[in-house]
């Protein structure tokens, strides 16, 4: 909680400061305002630069009056229905703190969001995070997630993907500014840009993704504009499927048919899901002070470059999804350092950097087989370097 809110107060500084806003003073909506505590840091940190709105519980707007006379500060206190507020005029910049799920208010959201509007989520789904409800995912955000270990991607694109559908509705696309991951909450941050010229260019950032339910390797289907694509012809580069043996076949009919070694998720959103220049700016800016936002968007902006030592020309966005090392380990006796494995795949020529998705993960744009071979080198160097002693 403590996070969300010192990290939407740098963004929204950011955003009056730098003139993305195109209002002057930028209206500001903390939707679901509680106590009002957002709104305060923001019109006691912007002053004018902003016009702050707080939507709260007519039991709360008592409060949140004497909060502000306590602290000498101006805001409009509305009690209404958070979607009628959204549907009833503009804003610039519109926070929503949402206890369940988000959706529904991705629709009410777009319907009156500046150009440049920059919205930001923060919500405490469980069930979408870790892949739990499949059955839940598919009736909130409209695609399949599975139980995986890089389940908070998965999830953080599920609901991206949903966003982005709510956003064409209203020739809108959305520019991805950061998301975030702490305990059990989220923060996702995006701004609403001009609509795309064509629907191929929509089309190509939802994706289905292929996982495989043995090895959980995977990959996003490529972009295609109406012709049908086959499962089978999106190449994994694991074993799984042709090592399937009948024997784990499912009987229809009296035949032995070979069950199915992969899964095909989503629609989720395969678009970059870091803007490594705006992260850059907050932190160059010094948008924060507070050490825990500092190192969090620190942590964001590697992962954003996942750099590589290579003389390899890197493409835009980092890649998607992370291997987390204990589930993608060779059966070998030591466990090896994340450090160490990182440092191994930039050397290679592989983009790598470590993510705050999972401390125990590395974002890489090498299949699961490289990080596997190369963790097994490392382990036959060092037994080699054994016995020579
Ligand atoms: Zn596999």
């Amino acid at each position: 909680m403590y996070l969300s809110r010192s990290l939407v107060l740098a963004v929204l500084e950011e955003y009056v400061e730098s003139g993305l806003s195109k209002s002057k003073p930028a209206r500001c909506l903390d939707l679901l305002a509680g106590p009002g505590i957002n709104g305060l840091l923001w019109a006691k940190r912007l002053a004018r630069r902003v016009e702050v709105i707080l939507n709260c519980s007519k039991a709360s707007a008592e409060i949140v009056e004497r909060n502000l006379q306590r602290n000498s500060l101006v805001a409009e206190i509305e009690t209404k229905d958070p979607c009628a507020l959204l549907h009833e005029r503009g804003y610039n910049f519109v926070y929503i703190d949402c206890v369940g799920e988000g959706c529904i208010y991705f629709d009410a959201v777009f319907r009156n969001l500046a150009r440049n509007g920059v919205v930001i989520f923060t919500g405490k789904d469980d069930s979408l995070l870790h892949g739990g409800s499949y059955d839940a995912a598919m009736r909130k955000y409209g695609g399949r997630i599975i139980r995986t270990h890089y389940a908070r991607e998965l999830g953080i694109r599920l609901f991206l993907g949903a966003l982005a559908r709510a956003a064409i509705r209203y020739n809108k696309m959305i520019n991805v500014l950061f998301c975030t991951i702490h305990k059990n909450s989220f923060t996702v941050a995006v701004m609403a840009e001009k609509g795309c010229d064509s629907v191929d260019q929509y089309m190509n950032k939802l994706r289905l993704l292929k996982h495989c339910n043995v090895c959980e390797e995977r990959a996003f289907y490529p972009f295609h504009n109406g012709f049908p694509v086959d499962g089978k012809s999106v190449n994994l580069g694991c074993d799984c499927a042709l090592n399937n043996k009948p024997n784990n076949a499912m009987e229809i009919s009296g035949a032995a048919t070979v069950a199915e070694s992969s899964h095909e998720l989503g629609p989720l959103w395969a678009g970059d899901i870091f803007d490594a220049s705006f992260i850059e700016k907050l932190i160059d800016n010094k948008r924060s002070d507070d050490p825990k936002v500092v190192y969090t968007l620190k942590c964001m902006l590697e992962e954003a470059r996942c750099v590589s030592n290579g003389n390899v020309k890197i493409s835009a966005g980092s890649p998607p999804f992370y291997y987390n090392l204990h589930k993608h380990h060779p059966k070998i006796a030591q466990q090896c350092k994340l450090s160490k494995v990182i440092v191994l795949l930039r050397n290679l020529g592989y983009r790598a950097s470590s993510t705050h998705f999972d401390p125990l993960a590395v974002r890489t744009d090498a299949r699961a087989k490289i990080i596997c071979q190369i963790m097994e080198s490392e382990a036959k160097k060092s037994a080699d370097k054994m016995d020579t002693f």
